[in-house]
Parts: C-alpha cells; structure tokens; sequence
C-alpha cells in the first residue's frame, strides 16, 4: 500500500496546478459573476490535451491512469468548478464509446475527440425521470437502415457544443426495463435534433447545461453504441462509475479551495486584538475541515486506482457520496470563518457554497449512493478489503 503519488503523478499535479493558478484562478470569480463563456480556458484544455484524458492513446488520447484523471478534476474544481464540467461530461462519454464503441465508431469519433476539436456529453436524464433512468420516454423505433427518435431530454451539460451527443433510448419495450435501452450516438446539425434553452442555475456557471428535443430525428443504426441493442444501461452505469469518481475528485477540488480561503483569512483577520486564527473555536474548524478532506481526497484515489482493475461500483459511490458531504459541510465552514465578508461576492468561498451542492446531485443523488453502497453490502461484495 503506497499513500503517495508517484513521481509522473506528482509532476502532472504540479503542471496542473500551475496552469490554474495562472490562468483559471485569477479570472473565475469575475466570468462566473459576469456570465462569461470560458473560451480561453477551452482552449488552453485543448492544448494541453485535457480532452483526451479518458481516450486510448492509439486513438490520439493521453489515457491517463485513473488517480491522475481525477487530479485533472481535483485541480481544475479547486480553481473554478463551473469549468470541470466541460472536460467531466466529455471525459465519461468518451471513455464510454472507447470502452463500448464499434472499431468503426472509435476511428470515427475519439480522435477529435481526444483533441477537442469535437467534444461530448451524456444525455440520460428527461423532464419526468432522472433517478430512474428506467423510466425514459424517449423512444428510438427502427426504419430500416435507420433509428427515429422522438423524445426530449434536459439538464444536458455540454450539449450545445456536443458532436456526436450519446443519448439514452429505449429501443423496444422488453421488459425488465433495461433490457430494452440502447445508446445512440447522435451527430449535432441532424435534422429534428435541437438544443433548447440554457437552464438557469445556482452555480456551475463555466458550463452549459441545457434542453435537447428530438423529434423525428433519424440516426442510422450505424450510430447504435456497441452495435447491439438493449446494451444502452450497462453502458451508462458503467460509464457512471469514472463519472463518480470525477465528481469526488471535483468535490475534493472545491473542499480544499474553501479550506485554503479559510485558513489565510484566519491568520490575517484581527478580532480583539489578535489574529481569529488564534482563537480554539476557529482552529476546530481548520483542524475537521483539513482531516475531512484528506479523507475525501484518499477515498477518491482508492476508487480511482481500484477502478483500473475493474468495477468500482461501491467504491465509486463511497467516494462521491462523502467528497460531496464533505464539499458541502467544508464551504458552509469556510464561510462562517470569513464571518460576514463570507456572504460577500468579493470572497471566493460565496461561490464555491453555490457549487457544492451539485456534487451531491449529479451522477445520482447522494441518497442514490447509499442505496449502491447497501445493495453491494447486503449482496455480500468484499470492497473494502476488509
Ligand atoms: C447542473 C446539472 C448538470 C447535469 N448534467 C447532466 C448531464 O449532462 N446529463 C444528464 O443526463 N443529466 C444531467 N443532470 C441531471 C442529474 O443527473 C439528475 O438531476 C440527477 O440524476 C437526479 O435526477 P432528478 O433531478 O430527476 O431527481 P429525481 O430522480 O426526481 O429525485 C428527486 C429526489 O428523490 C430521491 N429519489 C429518487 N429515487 C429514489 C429512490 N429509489 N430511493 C430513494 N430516493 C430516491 C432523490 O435522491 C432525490 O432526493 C444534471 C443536473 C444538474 C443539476
């Protein structure tokens, strides 16, 4: 057992951590308030190969091993959450067409999307079903050599810019449920497929997420994941296990940001005549934010480096559901420590409150991990290694 990065993980942190120090974190807070597209920091994704992460080398990918694809996140969120969406959704959904995409969808898709020339994203949830994805209206029904497509689909992070988007169907009504779904990866600019309006959000704010409608849309089957029907839950779940992990990593990211603003606001405060550091009250605080988070950040690695080997179900959940607790508890703490300049907009931690609470909403709700974790308990898996 080895608690440290090695040395090719740790020089990738320090270069990531560079790159955000210099050029996410001196602009987040202003383009977040003013609404801004983070055009600038796209690109400098593109270019330092960041949308190749989860994409095999021999498709132009970096493949990077799992602890340092959740760095990527981890640093990226505690520079500015609202742009690790961008690289989060088109991350998994690569991954999934590598991991389950015909050798003709491979070489069709993943090298512009390795460089970012084309990215991604995931389009699972509807306006009457997030949780339970069984539960899909959108329906895929066969004409040929071709897919039609009716159905509407919301809360899309990346859609605007996704080219192919992979969308959630249900391809027959065979029961159970999942046996009858299929993902379909749907070119951007086909007829009947529109991208509807931005929702309006409480933070997240660096990505789009929006409305997509498809109606009478015809998809060659071609475009069918896998090339074989009723594969499309698998396929997701599968892919939602790297996606918790990212999340955790992010949940990380936006903990250890709200730590560090706390922690130099406490030594420079002055509350009766001494630094509000020195007060026991305030080194409690300090003191349950920094060991939350290296729990967080080790139960993130441990799901991340198991998830090499194979399927991380538990272990992904364990690690999204307390990163995201603790992302959550750690911004609230952080905010009381910087007393009323806490509220303010001027202080980065009023941001980094607003984006806490989707970590604990996507890639299934917290409440949905608990459930995982029980299910694999009950079932008698030995994650823990215990
Ligand atoms: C900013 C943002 C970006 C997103 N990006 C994407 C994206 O790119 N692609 C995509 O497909 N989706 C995306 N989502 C959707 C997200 O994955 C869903 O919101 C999430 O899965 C929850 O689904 P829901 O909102 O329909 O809530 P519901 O499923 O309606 O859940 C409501 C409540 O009921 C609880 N609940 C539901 N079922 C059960 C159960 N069986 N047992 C116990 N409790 C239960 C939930 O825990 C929750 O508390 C995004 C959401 C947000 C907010």
């Amino acid at each position: 057992m080895d608690f440290e990065l090695n040395d090719q993980q740790r020089l990738f942190q320090r270069t990531l951590r560079e790159f955000v120090d210099k050029e996410i974190v001196p602009v987040a807070s202003e383009w977040e308030r003013s609404g801004r597209h983070p055009a600038e920091i796209i690109e400098r994704f593109a270019q330092l190969g960041l949308f190749g992460i989860a994409i095999p080398e021999r498709y132009g990918g970096l493949d990077l091993d799992r602890v340092s694809f959740s760095l990527v996140f981890e640093e990226i969120a505690r520079g500015w959450m609202g742009v690790a969406g961008v690289l989060g959704s088109h991350s998994l959904s690569s991954w999934m067409i590598a991991r389950y995409g015909t050798e003709e969808q491979r070489l069709r898709h993943l090298p512009d999307l390795a460089t970012g020339a084309r990215r991604t994203g995931i389009a699972l949830t509807e306006p009457g079903a997030g949780t339970d994805l069984q539960g899909i209206a959108t329906r895929a029904v066969r004409d040929g050599d071709h897919y039609v497509v009716n159905g509407t689909k919301t809360w899309i992070t990346n859609a605007r810019h996704a080219d192919p988007l992979p969308v959630l169907v249900k391809t027959s009504a065979e029961t159970p449920a999942h046996r009858g779904m299929s993902v379909l990866l749907v070119d951007a600019g086909t007829d009947g497929f529109t991208i509807g309006r931005d929702l309006p959000k409480l933070g997240y704010k660096g990505t789009e997420t929006c409305e997509v409608v498809l109606d009478d849309v015809r998809v060659p089957a071609s475009a069918l994941l896998g090339g074989v029907e009723g594969r499309g839950m698998q396929q997701v779940l599968s892919a939602m296990e790297l996606g918790r992990v990212n999340v955790a990593a992010r949940a990380v990211g936006v903990a250890q940001c709200a730590y560090e603003a706390a922690l130099g606001y406490s030594r420079q405060r002055q509350a009766f005549g001494q630094p509000i550091a020195d007060f026991q009250a305030i080194q409690l605080k300090l003191a349950d934010m920094a060991t939350e988070i290296q729990a967080a950040r080790l139960m993130t690695y441990w799901a991340a480096s198991r998830s090499e080997a194979g399927p991380v179900r538990a272990e992904a959940a364990m690690a999204k559901y307390f990163a995201s607790e603790v992302a959550l508890k750690t911004t609230m703490e952080a905010m009381r420590v910087h007393g009323g300049y806490g509220y303010s907009q001027e202080f980065v931690v009023e941001r980094l409150y607003r984006d806490a609470p989707l970590m604990a909403i996507g890639e299934g709700t917290n409440d949905v991990q608990r459930l995982v974790i029980a299910r694999s308990l009950i079932a008698g898996d030995t994650v823990l290694g215990w």
